[in-house]
Protein backbone atom coordinates (compact mmCIF):
# COMPACT_ATOMS: atom_id res chain seq x y z
CA UNK A 1 0.00 0.00 0.00
CA UNK A 2 1.10 3.42 -1.05
CA UNK A 3 1.60 5.78 2.25
CA UNK A 4 1.32 9.46 0.85
CA UNK A 5 -1.15 10.72 3.55
CA UNK A 6 -3.50 13.04 1.49
CA UNK A 7 -5.75 15.30 3.01
CA UNK A 8 -8.44 16.89 1.16
CA UNK A 9 -8.83 20.64 0.64
CA UNK A 10 -11.98 22.54 -0.71
CA UNK A 11 -10.81 25.06 -3.30
CA UNK A 12 -13.88 24.46 -5.72
CA UNK A 13 -13.17 25.37 -9.26
CA UNK A 14 -9.68 23.97 -9.04
CA UNK A 15 -8.88 21.90 -11.84
CA UNK A 16 -5.85 19.11 -12.18
CA UNK A 17 -3.42 19.80 -13.66
CA UNK A 18 -0.62 16.87 -13.77
CA UNK A 19 1.34 15.30 -11.68
CA UNK A 20 -0.70 15.66 -8.41
CA UNK A 21 -2.78 17.82 -8.02
CA UNK A 22 -6.01 19.75 -6.32
CA UNK A 23 -8.94 18.06 -7.73
CA UNK A 24 -12.77 20.14 -6.18
CA UNK A 25 -9.83 20.74 -3.59
CA UNK A 26 -9.24 16.83 -3.19
CA UNK A 27 -5.03 15.82 -3.64
CA UNK A 28 -5.33 13.06 -6.26
CA UNK A 29 -2.62 10.71 -7.14
CA UNK A 30 -0.43 11.75 -10.29
CA UNK A 31 -2.56 10.94 -13.38
CA UNK A 32 -0.27 8.91 -15.86
CA UNK A 33 -0.51 8.58 -18.80
CA UNK A 34 -2.46 5.43 -20.05
CA UNK A 35 -6.72 5.40 -19.75
CA UNK A 36 -6.01 2.91 -16.59
CA UNK A 37 -3.95 5.91 -15.13
CA UNK A 38 -7.01 8.09 -16.03
CA UNK A 39 -9.58 5.88 -14.93
CA UNK A 40 -8.20 4.92 -11.35
CA UNK A 41 -7.85 8.83 -11.15
CA UNK A 42 -10.95 9.76 -12.25
CA UNK A 43 -12.71 7.03 -9.87
CA UNK A 44 -10.07 8.44 -7.18
CA UNK A 45 -11.27 11.94 -7.48
CA UNK A 46 -15.31 10.96 -7.62
CA UNK A 47 -15.19 8.33 -5.06
CA UNK A 48 -13.05 10.62 -2.72
CA UNK A 49 -15.15 13.68 -2.80
CA UNK A 50 -18.47 11.59 -2.45
CA UNK A 51 -16.88 10.48 0.63
CA UNK A 52 -15.75 13.78 1.90
CA UNK A 53 -19.32 14.91 1.04
CA UNK A 54 -21.74 12.44 1.31
CA UNK A 55 -25.01 13.58 -1.05
CA UNK A 56 -23.08 15.81 -3.21
CA UNK A 57 -24.54 16.44 -6.53
CA UNK A 58 -23.63 14.86 -9.92
CA UNK A 59 -23.64 19.20 -10.89
CA UNK A 60 -21.48 19.59 -7.93
CA UNK A 61 -18.99 16.86 -8.76
CA UNK A 62 -18.80 18.72 -12.20
CA UNK A 63 -17.91 21.88 -10.30
CA UNK A 64 -15.55 20.32 -7.56
CA UNK A 65 -13.36 18.01 -10.01
CA UNK A 66 -13.18 19.94 -13.31
CA UNK A 67 -14.15 16.91 -15.03
CA UNK A 68 -16.63 17.28 -17.66
CA UNK A 69 -20.63 16.11 -17.09
CA UNK A 70 -20.38 13.41 -19.30
CA UNK A 71 -17.11 11.86 -17.52
CA UNK A 72 -18.79 12.27 -14.00
CA UNK A 73 -21.88 10.60 -15.59
CA UNK A 74 -19.59 7.59 -16.41
CA UNK A 75 -17.17 7.37 -13.44
CA UNK A 76 -20.79 7.71 -11.02
CA UNK A 77 -22.58 4.87 -12.92
CA UNK A 78 -19.41 2.62 -12.70
CA UNK A 79 -18.63 3.24 -8.91
CA UNK A 80 -22.87 2.81 -8.45
CA UNK A 81 -22.11 -0.49 -10.33
CA UNK A 82 -19.23 -1.49 -7.59
CA UNK A 83 -21.65 -0.63 -5.06
CA UNK A 84 -19.38 1.59 -3.86
CA UNK A 85 -22.11 5.01 -4.01
CA UNK A 86 -25.70 5.17 -5.03
CA UNK A 87 -27.67 7.45 -6.36
CA UNK A 88 -30.71 9.65 -4.88
CA UNK A 89 -32.70 10.74 -7.63
CA UNK A 90 -33.91 15.03 -6.91
CA UNK A 91 -37.57 14.02 -6.91
CA UNK A 92 -37.12 11.31 -3.66
CA UNK A 93 -34.76 13.64 -2.04
CA UNK A 94 -36.30 15.43 0.43
CA UNK A 95 -36.02 19.54 -0.34
CA UNK A 96 -36.12 20.91 -3.70
CA UNK A 97 -33.02 21.92 -5.36
CA UNK A 98 -31.38 21.77 -9.13
CA UNK A 99 -32.42 18.50 -10.84
CA UNK A 100 -29.00 16.92 -10.56
CA UNK A 101 -29.27 13.44 -8.88
CA UNK A 102 -27.08 13.43 -4.93
CA UNK A 103 -24.99 10.56 -4.69
CA UNK A 104 -24.33 9.20 -1.45
CA UNK A 105 -21.09 6.44 -0.16
CA UNK A 106 -22.68 2.70 -0.27
CA UNK A 107 -24.32 2.16 3.22
CA UNK A 108 -22.29 -1.43 4.05
CA UNK A 109 -18.68 -0.31 3.71
CA UNK A 110 -16.73 0.53 6.80
CA UNK A 111 -13.09 0.24 8.70
CA UNK A 112 -12.87 -0.45 12.01
CA UNK A 113 -11.26 2.01 13.90
CA UNK A 114 -9.50 1.59 17.12
CA UNK A 115 -7.88 4.00 19.94
CA UNK A 116 -5.98 2.67 23.21
CA UNK A 117 -5.56 5.55 25.43
CA UNK A 118 -4.08 6.18 28.85
CA UNK A 119 -7.27 4.71 30.67
CA UNK A 120 -9.28 3.08 28.02
CA UNK A 121 -9.63 1.51 24.18
CA UNK A 122 -12.01 2.08 22.58
CA UNK A 123 -13.19 0.45 18.97
CA UNK A 124 -16.26 2.39 16.93
CA UNK A 125 -17.11 1.25 13.30
CA UNK A 126 -16.68 4.35 10.74
CA UNK A 127 -18.80 4.39 6.84
CA UNK A 128 -17.54 5.17 4.04
CA UNK A 129 -18.85 9.08 4.90
CA UNK A 130 -17.06 9.43 7.89
CA UNK A 131 -19.98 8.46 9.60
CA UNK A 132 -19.90 6.64 13.15
CA UNK A 133 -21.31 3.52 12.58
CA UNK A 134 -20.91 1.91 16.48
CA UNK A 135 -18.94 2.37 19.44
CA UNK A 136 -17.94 0.50 22.88
CA UNK A 137 -15.18 2.31 25.23
CA UNK A 138 -13.77 0.00 27.88
CA UNK A 139 -11.88 1.62 30.85
CA UNK A 140 -8.19 -0.47 31.33
CA UNK A 141 -7.11 -0.57 34.89
CA UNK A 142 -3.34 1.36 35.55
CA UNK A 143 -1.23 0.42 32.70
CA UNK A 144 -2.49 -1.79 30.25
CA UNK A 145 -0.09 -4.51 28.28
CA UNK A 146 0.02 -4.23 24.51
CA UNK A 147 -1.42 -8.03 24.73
CA UNK A 148 -3.80 -7.45 26.77
CA UNK A 149 -5.35 -3.98 24.42
CA UNK A 150 -5.13 -6.49 21.35
CA UNK A 151 -7.26 -8.86 23.47
CA UNK A 152 -9.54 -6.24 24.71
CA UNK A 153 -9.83 -5.29 21.06
CA UNK A 154 -10.94 -8.05 19.58
CA UNK A 155 -13.56 -8.78 22.17
CA UNK A 156 -14.90 -5.30 21.79
CA UNK A 157 -14.83 -5.30 17.56
CA UNK A 158 -16.80 -8.40 17.67
CA UNK A 159 -19.23 -6.86 19.78
CA UNK A 160 -19.65 -3.64 18.08
CA UNK A 161 -20.11 -5.40 14.55
CA UNK A 162 -22.52 -7.32 16.65
CA UNK A 163 -24.76 -4.68 17.93
CA UNK A 164 -24.89 -2.97 14.25
CA UNK A 165 -28.57 -2.08 13.01
CA UNK A 166 -27.41 -2.97 9.57
CA UNK A 167 -24.72 -5.46 8.34
CA UNK A 168 -21.17 -4.18 7.25
CA UNK A 169 -18.22 -5.16 5.59
CA UNK A 170 -15.11 -4.37 7.14
CA UNK A 171 -12.21 -3.92 4.91
CA UNK A 172 -9.46 -3.00 7.42
CA UNK A 173 -8.42 -1.43 10.87
CA UNK A 174 -7.09 2.35 11.44
CA UNK A 175 -5.77 2.78 15.07
CA UNK A 176 -4.25 5.93 16.48
CA UNK A 177 -1.63 5.62 19.36
CA UNK A 178 -0.91 8.45 21.99
CA UNK A 179 2.88 7.90 20.74
CA UNK A 180 5.33 7.86 18.10
CA UNK A 181 4.58 5.68 15.29
CA UNK A 182 6.67 4.43 12.32
CA UNK A 183 3.86 4.59 9.68
CA UNK A 184 5.92 2.16 7.78
CA UNK A 185 5.17 -0.88 10.00
CA UNK A 186 3.02 0.33 12.43
CA UNK A 187 5.76 -0.36 15.43
CA UNK A 188 4.86 2.19 18.36
CA UNK A 189 8.16 3.28 18.86
CA UNK A 190 7.35 5.15 22.66
CA UNK A 191 4.33 5.86 24.30
CA UNK A 192 5.54 7.13 27.09
CA UNK A 193 2.77 7.53 29.13
CA UNK A 194 1.54 3.85 28.20
CA UNK A 195 5.32 2.77 29.03
CA UNK A 196 5.40 0.90 25.25
CA UNK A 197 8.11 1.02 23.35
CA UNK A 198 9.11 -0.84 20.27
CA UNK A 199 5.91 -2.33 20.59
CA UNK A 200 4.70 -3.97 17.03
CA UNK A 201 1.40 -3.12 17.71
CA UNK A 202 0.21 -2.90 13.88
CA UNK A 203 1.60 -6.52 13.14
CA UNK A 204 0.21 -7.66 16.46
CA UNK A 205 -3.50 -6.31 15.95
CA UNK A 206 -3.56 -7.59 12.49
CA UNK A 207 -2.97 -11.18 13.51
CA UNK A 208 -5.70 -10.79 15.72
CA UNK A 209 -8.45 -9.33 13.64
CA UNK A 210 -7.45 -10.94 10.47
CA UNK A 211 -7.61 -7.42 8.75
CA UNK A 212 -5.22 -4.98 7.41
CA UNK A 213 -3.76 -2.26 9.99
CA UNK A 214 -2.77 0.78 9.54
CA UNK A 215 -1.39 2.76 13.17
CA UNK A 216 -0.29 6.12 13.40
CA UNK A 217 0.12 8.87 15.99
CA UNK A 218 -3.20 10.23 17.43
CA UNK A 219 -2.61 13.36 17.09
CA UNK A 220 -1.37 13.36 13.31
CA UNK A 221 -4.77 11.11 12.93
CA UNK A 222 -6.90 14.15 14.59
CA UNK A 223 -4.94 16.70 12.16
CA UNK A 224 -6.90 15.02 8.98
CA UNK A 225 -9.91 14.07 10.84
CA UNK A 226 -10.86 17.63 11.47
CA UNK A 227 -9.31 18.64 7.87
CA UNK A 228 -11.31 16.18 6.30
CA UNK A 229 -14.61 16.20 8.34
CA UNK A 230 -14.43 18.64 11.28
CA UNK A 231 -13.38 22.77 11.97
CA UNK A 232 -10.79 22.46 8.81
CA UNK A 233 -13.09 20.87 5.98
CA UNK A 234 -12.00 22.33 3.13
CA UNK A 235 -8.74 24.21 4.13
CA UNK A 236 -5.70 23.74 2.15
CA UNK A 237 -3.07 24.63 4.70
CA UNK A 238 -3.47 24.30 8.32
CA UNK A 239 -2.10 23.65 11.43
CA UNK A 240 -3.56 21.74 14.59
CA UNK A 241 -2.60 21.60 18.01
CA UNK A 242 -4.32 19.54 21.18
CA UNK A 243 -3.74 19.71 24.79
CA UNK A 244 -5.03 16.46 27.16
CA UNK A 245 -3.65 14.75 30.20
CA UNK A 246 -0.32 13.56 27.94
CA UNK A 247 0.48 16.76 26.76
CA UNK A 248 0.68 18.54 23.50
CA UNK A 249 0.29 17.00 20.15
CA UNK A 250 -0.17 18.20 16.62
CA UNK A 251 -0.11 18.09 12.57
CA UNK A 252 0.09 19.99 9.66
CA UNK A 253 -1.05 20.03 6.34
CA UNK A 254 0.31 21.85 3.72
CA UNK A 255 -1.15 22.04 0.48
CA UNK A 256 -3.83 19.30 0.83
CA UNK A 257 -0.72 17.13 2.00
CA UNK A 258 -0.36 15.55 5.47
CA UNK A 259 3.23 16.82 7.29
CA UNK A 260 4.94 13.35 7.98
CA UNK A 261 8.08 13.36 7.78
CA UNK A 262 10.98 10.37 7.27
CA UNK A 263 9.26 7.92 9.85
CA UNK A 264 6.36 9.82 10.36
CA UNK A 265 7.10 11.54 13.35
CA UNK A 266 6.55 15.00 11.89
CA UNK A 267 4.40 17.59 14.19
CA UNK A 268 5.58 16.94 17.62
CA UNK A 269 5.26 20.63 17.60
CA UNK A 270 4.33 20.11 21.96
CA UNK A 271 8.46 19.31 22.21
CA UNK A 272 9.33 22.51 20.70
CA UNK A 273 10.79 25.08 23.04
CA UNK A 274 9.46 28.30 24.08
CA UNK A 275 10.45 31.55 25.67
CA UNK A 276 11.44 31.03 30.00
CA UNK A 277 10.15 27.37 30.47
CA UNK A 278 12.49 26.24 32.97
CA UNK A 279 10.59 22.51 33.62
CA UNK A 280 12.69 19.50 32.27
CA UNK A 281 10.62 17.42 29.69
CA UNK A 282 10.02 13.85 29.65
CA UNK A 283 11.34 13.99 26.37
CA UNK A 284 14.42 14.10 27.99
CA UNK A 285 14.70 18.61 27.01
CA UNK A 286 13.85 21.85 29.20
CA UNK A 287 11.48 24.15 28.36
CA UNK A 288 9.11 21.93 26.21
CA UNK A 289 5.87 24.15 24.85
CA UNK A 290 3.84 20.58 27.02
CA UNK A 291 5.56 21.30 30.04
CA UNK A 292 4.52 25.19 29.91
CA UNK A 293 1.39 25.50 28.57
CA UNK A 294 -0.34 22.08 30.42
CA UNK A 295 -3.63 20.85 31.60
CA UNK A 296 -2.10 19.53 35.02
CA UNK A 297 -0.80 23.05 36.10
CA UNK A 298 -4.24 24.50 34.68
CA UNK A 299 -5.70 22.11 37.23
CA UNK A 300 -3.36 23.31 40.07
CA UNK A 301 -4.81 26.66 39.59
CA UNK A 302 -8.46 25.60 39.84
CA UNK A 303 -7.56 23.47 42.91
CA UNK A 304 -8.28 20.30 40.94
CA UNK A 305 -6.36 16.93 40.32
CA UNK A 306 -8.49 16.06 37.62
CA UNK A 307 -11.12 16.88 35.63
CA UNK A 308 -13.30 15.32 32.61
CA UNK A 309 -11.81 17.30 29.39
CA UNK A 310 -15.53 17.75 28.14
CA UNK A 311 -16.07 19.92 31.39
CA UNK A 312 -12.90 22.21 31.49
CA UNK A 313 -14.92 24.63 29.75
CA UNK A 314 -17.69 24.87 32.54
CA UNK A 315 -14.66 25.21 34.99
CA UNK A 316 -12.71 27.49 33.70
CA UNK A 317 -16.23 29.45 33.11
CA UNK A 318 -16.91 29.03 36.73
CA UNK A 319 -13.42 30.70 37.91
CA UNK A 320 -13.70 33.33 36.24
CA UNK A 321 -12.04 36.49 37.77
CA UNK A 322 -10.38 34.48 40.25
CA UNK A 323 -7.02 36.03 40.12
CA UNK A 324 -5.05 32.55 40.21
CA UNK A 325 -6.76 30.90 37.65
CA UNK A 326 -6.89 33.93 35.44
CA UNK A 327 -3.27 34.47 35.98
CA UNK A 328 -2.42 30.87 35.14
CA UNK A 329 -5.11 31.75 31.60
CA UNK A 330 -3.00 34.58 30.57
CA UNK A 331 0.60 33.17 30.82
CA UNK A 332 -0.58 30.29 28.97
CA UNK A 333 -2.10 31.98 26.59
CA UNK A 334 0.85 34.03 26.21
CA UNK A 335 3.17 31.35 25.44
CA UNK A 336 0.86 29.30 23.13
CA UNK A 337 0.54 32.09 21.00
CA UNK A 338 4.22 32.56 20.80
CA UNK A 339 4.15 29.26 19.14
CA UNK A 340 1.28 29.48 17.21
CA UNK A 341 3.22 32.30 15.65
CA UNK A 342 6.09 30.11 15.36
CA UNK A 343 4.28 27.82 13.74
CA UNK A 344 2.89 30.47 11.24
CA UNK A 345 6.09 31.20 10.15
CA UNK A 346 7.18 27.40 9.11
CA UNK A 347 3.84 26.45 7.65
CA UNK A 348 1.79 29.57 6.61
CA UNK A 349 -1.38 28.15 7.49
CA UNK A 350 -4.73 29.31 7.05
CA UNK A 351 -6.00 27.90 10.09
CA UNK A 352 -5.10 26.77 13.30
CA UNK A 353 -7.62 24.29 14.97
CA UNK A 354 -7.02 23.76 18.81
CA UNK A 355 -7.96 20.30 20.36
CA UNK A 356 -9.23 19.44 24.18
CA UNK A 357 -7.44 20.98 26.62
CA UNK A 358 -6.34 23.74 24.30
CA UNK A 359 -10.21 24.02 22.55
CA UNK A 360 -11.36 25.33 26.45
CA UNK A 361 -7.78 27.58 26.80
CA UNK A 362 -9.09 29.50 23.48
CA UNK A 363 -12.65 29.41 24.41
CA UNK A 364 -11.87 31.10 27.84
CA UNK A 365 -10.65 34.28 26.20
CA UNK A 366 -10.50 34.05 22.65
CA UNK A 367 -9.86 37.76 21.39
CA UNK A 368 -6.84 37.29 24.00
CA UNK A 369 -5.27 34.22 22.43
CA UNK A 370 -5.78 36.14 18.75
CA UNK A 371 -4.20 39.61 19.80
CA UNK A 372 -1.40 37.84 21.57
CA UNK A 373 -0.77 35.70 18.27
CA UNK A 374 -1.19 39.05 16.39
CA UNK A 375 1.68 40.78 18.59
CA UNK A 376 3.75 37.73 18.43
CA UNK A 377 3.87 36.72 14.80
CA UNK A 378 5.90 37.85 12.00
CA UNK A 379 2.78 40.31 10.38
CA UNK A 380 2.30 38.84 7.06
CA UNK A 381 2.01 35.24 8.54
CA UNK A 382 -0.69 36.30 10.88
CA UNK A 383 -2.51 38.62 9.42
CA UNK A 384 -5.19 36.29 7.66
CA UNK A 385 -4.94 33.30 10.03
CA UNK A 386 -8.09 32.12 11.68
CA UNK A 387 -7.79 30.42 15.11
CA UNK A 388 -10.72 28.02 15.76
CA UNK A 389 -11.58 25.33 17.83
CA UNK A 390 -11.81 21.62 16.89
CA UNK A 391 -15.67 19.87 16.38
CA UNK A 392 -14.79 16.36 16.35
CA UNK A 393 -14.89 15.79 20.07
CA UNK A 394 -14.58 12.53 21.17
CA UNK A 395 -14.95 11.14 17.79
CA UNK A 396 -11.75 12.75 16.58
CA UNK A 397 -9.61 9.48 16.32
CA UNK A 398 -12.17 6.93 15.89
CA UNK A 399 -13.03 8.91 12.53
CA UNK A 400 -9.43 9.97 11.17
CA UNK A 401 -8.34 6.33 12.32
CA UNK A 402 -10.53 5.22 9.76
CA UNK A 403 -9.51 8.11 7.06
CA UNK A 404 -6.34 7.02 7.07
CA UNK A 405 -6.76 3.33 6.69
CA UNK A 406 -9.39 4.28 3.81
CA UNK A 407 -7.16 6.48 2.37
CA UNK A 408 -5.54 3.93 -0.32
CA UNK A 409 -8.80 2.40 -1.21
CA UNK A 410 -9.77 6.20 -2.12
CA UNK A 411 -7.27 6.14 -4.37
CA UNK A 412 -8.28 2.75 -6.04
CA UNK A 413 -11.81 2.06 -5.79
CA UNK A 414 -12.00 -0.48 -8.51
CA UNK A 415 -9.34 -2.55 -5.87
CA UNK A 416 -11.40 -1.55 -2.90
CA UNK A 417 -14.84 -2.78 -5.18
CA UNK A 418 -13.46 -5.83 -5.93
CA UNK A 419 -12.45 -6.36 -2.15
CA UNK A 420 -16.05 -5.71 -1.08
CA UNK A 421 -17.62 -7.99 -3.38
CA UNK A 422 -15.84 -10.45 -1.95
CA UNK A 423 -16.47 -9.85 1.57
CA UNK A 424 -19.83 -9.19 0.88
CA UNK A 425 -20.35 -12.68 -1.18
CA UNK A 426 -18.89 -14.08 2.39
CA UNK A 427 -21.03 -12.76 4.75
ZN1 LIG B 1 9.62 17.63 25.43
Amino acid sequence: MTDAEIAPTTAPGVVPAAPAALAGGLLVPAQGSGPEDTRRHNLSTILTAVHHRPGVTRAELTRLTGLNRSTVLKVVAELVEGALVHEVSPSEHAGRGRPSSHVYPARDVAALAVYPDLDAVTVGVIGLGGALLGRLRRPTEGRARPEQIVSLVSQLASDVIAQLPEPVVIVGVGCAVPGLVRAADGVVVDAPHMDWHDVPFGAMLSDALGLPVQVRNDARIATVAEAVFGAGRGVADLVYLNGSYSGIGGGAITGGVTLRGRDGYGGEFGHTRVDGGRERCHCGRTGCLETEVNLRRLLAALGRDDVDLSELDDELDAAQGRPGVEQEIDRQIGILAGAIGDLASVFNPSMVVLGGALGSLWSAAPDRLAAAVAADSFAPMSGDLTIVRAELGSRVHLVGAAEIFMLAYLRDPAQLAERVARLRQEA
